[in-house]
């Protein structure tokens, strides 16, 4: 087994090798008291993460599954998507695939949305859902998601937040920040294998979601709430990752929620001046694409002088042994995105960099 703190793409993360050891556990019934403690051990640990008093429902499937629920489960009427890049424009394909009426606002990519805008433009279509991407992986812009359930309240509006990449990373408050809706997926910022997705209703959320026709059945969010209190799922879960998650509850209830998003901070921070000081010796047009005050404690969105491809950096970096990612979407080739999130530490990310820089350096003295 490699040793930990090489691989950081924007998702899957890497997994510690104790994690990925739990998966080895042997089978057991799911309708059972020894599955009831172990989803229970981790409903407990999830609700401190999203910092709520409700049950985290915990499916098996990418964090894409929780996105079609939501819309599926979320009042009728139109839906205004807060469009920002690759995965913000997700939730409004989704939306549209369930049939729905989409009103989609968009800014250019590496911006966020100001509420202000959102407030007009629920006025404008009368929107009673609203779709909005937390940290937007593509673009690596973090959208502040405080105060958006509230102004959508006062429109008559939900607010489904899809914080895949913010959540466990960056600041996220369900409770307090009244959010109808919130979903995460395992492989991002919780370091666990894919295949797992953690959502977070509010009780109005749901209580207007058992009013619905037609949630299907497999996504279907009131299902899942009525299983949850008994710490079951509706369908077979996947208790291998269960297994995982398990492990991972128990580190991170160890670490503290607050020590893990200035952790992520500290990781945010190095990167940034990692890029300035590229910007001063090496070329200026080394830069972050999102905005100082804008930009995801998860993952950078670096862009590049003309001079050189993402392709060119992300081989040169694997040839070196270390993995990044390249820009998404129409950013591909210009591009590059380092995944600072999960189980990482400043001192990771500042090995990785320098290797990058390195890379950067000999494709520029050629
Ligand atoms: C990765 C990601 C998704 C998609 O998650 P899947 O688990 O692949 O379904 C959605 N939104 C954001 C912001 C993401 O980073």
């Amino acid at each position: 087994m490699t040793t930990f703190g090489t691989f950081f793409l924007p998702g899957p993360t890497e997994v510690r090798a104790e994690v990925l050891q739990a998966m080895l556990q042997p089978m057991i019934p799911h309708r059972g008291k020894v599955y009831e403690a172990l989803h229970g051990r981790c409903d407990t640990g999830l609700r401190a993460v999203f910092r709520t008093a409700q049950p985290v429902l915990i499916a098996s499937a990418s964090a894409t599954g929780l996105m079609e629920g939501s819309i599926r489960s979320a009042p009728p009427g139109p839906v205004l998507a807060l469009v920002n890049g690759a995965f913000s424009e997700r939730y409004a394909q989704v939306a549209a695939s369930c049939g729905r009426e989409v009103h989609r606002a968009e800014v250019p990519l590496g911006r966020v949305h100001c509420p202000a805008d959102v407030t007009a433009l629920l006025a404008a279509t009368g929107a009673t859902v609203v779709t909005v991407a937390h940290s937007e992986t593509s673009t690596g812009a973090l959208q502040e998601v405080r105060g958006l359930a509230r102004l959508s309240h006062e429109a008559g509006a939900v607010l489904l937040v899809d914080s895949v990449t913010g959540l466990a990373g960056a600041p996220l408050e369900t409770d307090a920040w009244e959010i109808d809706f919130v979903f995460t997926g395992s492989q991002k910022a919780l370091a666990l294998p894919p295949g797992l997705a953690f959502g977070v209703a509010s009780p109005a959320f749901l209580a207007q979601a058992a009013t619905r026709s037609h949630r299907g059945t497999y996504f279907d969010l009131v299902e899942f709430a009525k299983f949850a209190e008994k710490r079951q799922t509706p369908n077979t879960p996947a208790v291998s990752l269960l297994y995982a998650l398990d492990v991972q509850v128990r580190a991170l209830s160890a670490e503290g929620v607050e020590a893990r998003w200035a952790r992520h901070a500290a990781m945010q921070a190095a990167t940034e001046s990692w890029v300035a000081s590229l910007a001063a010796s090496v070329d200026p047009a080394f830069g972050m694409l999102a905005p100082a005050g804008a930009r995801s404690p998860t993952v950078s969105c670096i862009t590049l002088p003309t001079t050189l491809t993402s392709g060119a950096i992300v081989d040169g970096v694997a040839a070196r042994g270390y993995v990044i990612g390249s820009g998404y979407g129409p950013l591909k080739e210009n591009t590059i995105r380092i995944g600072h999130m999960g189980d990482h530490d400043v001192a990771g990310v500042t090995r990785v960099l320098a290797i990058v820089r390195e890379v950067v350096e000999a494709l520029l003295a050629r």
